[in-house]
């Protein structure tokens, strides 16, 4: 089987600006230590060159009015829309944003088709997964929401899709796509809404009408570890996707989780972000691997090359290869490992931490197991 990765340097036209998190880079810093490491071309990988979709697939998801707002915007005919989001701060206007957008939900749609075609198991998307995007509104950097047309698509073609979040956000604009139907079982892994950004993606959000029980959120404190991070994974995302068997599952790999990222309060390590992916491949019959947040640009390649070394069963060694150490330097970065960089420090309020999260986990337990068809686990 293959696997495909997508790419184009043609992202680096495009520029949310100087004093923006969001650095575009990054998916070229990722592109680079993948091919240090020997990891494209590989004999069963194929590079696919995104192309832009088309206005009509976005209104599957978006309002023509919105559209025409961000076509305007991306054209420089208007320098902010603060209704639709718009406007300097996080969604700031640039030129060329809407191809932007229409080039990262085509790099979406095209894993989407490779997997959906069965040209191979495994599609990675280093640009997408900009999941707060809303109907009609931009949000958290997030103008078109590509995990979501993407999905749709998938629906289309009538694949049964689980969608997995492990970004250190809620994914409010997925959610909110899918809240209302049984088609699309919804699991996000993230820091409480109490202390960030969008604010929802408490354990109570559970979908309505048929949909309830197929909106699954799993909040955990600031300062949670690799420990009570896999723990709370392991009770609850393989037995709901067990019971919910998908043809397909498509991921937001964000690695904003880490202990050092400078948005988020988690303290995942790069060793638990790999375990992690390893039970995301073996649960997965088909995936659809998408980016997402990652503030530390170095984080972020590092984190994106395992990921795909998982999916192509490669083991990777930690001593960076050396001409990439070279272009990292150009952003001043030193780090020459690939995993022990980012150890997390422990913190004390660790019981605290725990013991929410066991209270979390019951909940979800209780409200939704019962309502996922066939969900494996019996309940005590
Ligand atoms: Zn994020």
């Amino acid at each position: 089987m293959e696997n495909a990765f997508i790419y184009t340097d043609a992202y680096l036209d495009y520029d949310y600006g100087p004093t923006h998190p969001l650095k575009i880079i990054r998916l070229k810093l990722t592109y680079e230590l993948i091919q240090a490491y020997g990891l494209l071309p590989l004999p069963s990988v194929q590079l696919l060159i995104p192309q832009k979709a088309d206005d009509e697939t976005l209104a599957l998801f978006h309002s023509r009015e919105y559209l025409n707002t961000l076509r305007e915007a991306s054209e420089g005919r208007i320098r902010d829309a603060y209704p639709n989001g718009l406007g300097p701060g996080d969604n700031p206007v640039f030129k060329g944003l809407y191809d932007w957008s229409l080039l990262v939900t085509g790099a979406t749609l095209q894993a989407c088709d490779f997997v959906a075609d069965g040209k191979g198991a495994i599609a990675f998307n280093i640009a997408g997964g900009l999941h707060h995007a809303q109907r009609s509104r931009a949000s958290g950097f997030c103008y078109v929401n590509d995990p979501v047309i993407g999905i749709l698509k998938l629906l289309e073609r009538g694949k049964r899709v689980a969608y997995i979040d492990i970004d250190a956000h809620h994914a409010d604009g997925v959610q909110a796509a899918f809240y209302e139907t049984d088609q699309v079982l919804t699991i996000s892994l993230h820091e409480s809404g109490r202390t960030l950004y969008p604010g929802t993606g408490f354990e109570d959000e559970i979908g309505t009408g048929r949909g309830e029980g197929y909106s699954v959120n799993i909040p955990f404190l600031p300062f949670t570890d690799d420990e009570t991070y896999l723990w709370a994974f392991d009770e609850i995302v393989p037995p709901l996707i067990d019971g919910f068997r998908p043809d397909v599952i498509v991921t937001q790999l964000g690695v904003d989780t880490f202990y050092n990222d400078p948005l988020a309060k988690l303290n995942v390590s790069i060793s638990g972000y790999e375990k992690i992916i390893r039970r995301m491949k073996a649960l997965a019959p088909r995936w659809v691997a998408l980016g997402g947040g990652g503030y530390d640009v170095s984080n972020v390649a590092r984190a994106w090359t395992l990921a795909w070394a998982v999916m192509n069963g490669v083991e990777l060694s930690d001593p960076l290869p050396e001409d990439y150490i070279g272009k990292e330097a150009r952003l001043g970065i030193y780090e020459r490992e690939l995993r022990g960089a980012s150890k997390p420090p422990r913190y004390s309020p660790m019981e605290v931490v725990r013991k929410e999260t066991e209270r979390v986990v019951e909940y979800i337990k209780k409200t939704v197991f019962p309502k996922v068809r066939d969900t494996g686990t019996p309940q005590e």
